[in-house]
């Protein structure tokens, strides 16, 4: 009887770690499968139906007109990330967005929509895990509002045109703003200097 309980008891204990283990490579490998490349030009964007859209790149200053859209639309037009990201308000995992260590000269557009919002000079290290800049390309070209989610006041940073989550500001960066735009890679698409 006592054998029988040790082996069940043990058999359990098995079952437990192993489970945990599955449940640890499955994490390691969704994270890895999500680190993505850095792109360059404007390249196809796989929609949902699995139709490929291209997305089209406004450079300047945010001119008012708005882009509005339902969700069923966006949800055509978007990948299931970036679905997520910037309809739903979500955020990626640190460090897993290619665009985090991008070093290049360019512009970073609205994955959306494609609107300018930050320039590579603006670009800085912030050692968090996503791309961080301490200033939009254009003040006009980003909105901010109030984000009241996980128990504290944030600020919440979106496409001024399209209204897509890019991510949170906060004044901890460096001068000559103090701000740190703390940005999603999944929201951005970056275009290289020529
Ligand atoms: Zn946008």
């Amino acid at each position: 009887m006592r054998y029988k309980v040790l082996f069940s008891t043990l058999a359990l204990i098995t079952l437990t770690s192993m489970t945990v283990m599955v449940g640890l490579f499955g994490c390691a490998a969704k994270a890895s499968m999500n680190v993505q490349t850095a792109e360059t030009e404007p390249t196809p964007v796989k929609r949902t139906d699995g139709t490929t859209r291209t997305v089209e790149f406004t450079d300047g200053e945010y001119d008012g007109k708005e882009i509005v859209k339902t969700d069923e639309e966006w949800k055509k037009e978007l990948t299931a990330d970036e679905y997520y990201i910037m309809r739903e308000e979500g955020t990626e995992q640190p460090y897993s967005g290619a665009l985090n260590k991008n070093k290049k000269q360019g512009t970073y557009y609205c994955a959306a929509c494609g609107l300018a919002l930050f320039k590579s000079t603006a670009k800085f290290e912030s050692g968090t895990g996503w791309p961080s800049f301490f200033q939009p390309i254009f003040k006009k070209n980003v909105a901010e509002k109030v984000d009241n989610s996980l128990g504290e006041v944030r600020t919440e940073v979106e496409c001024a045109r399209c209204h897509g989550h890019l991510g949170h500001v906060f004044d901890d960066g460096p001068q000559p703003t103090g701000l740190r735009y703390c940005m999603n890679s999944v929201s951005l698409k970056f275009k290289a200097d020529k």
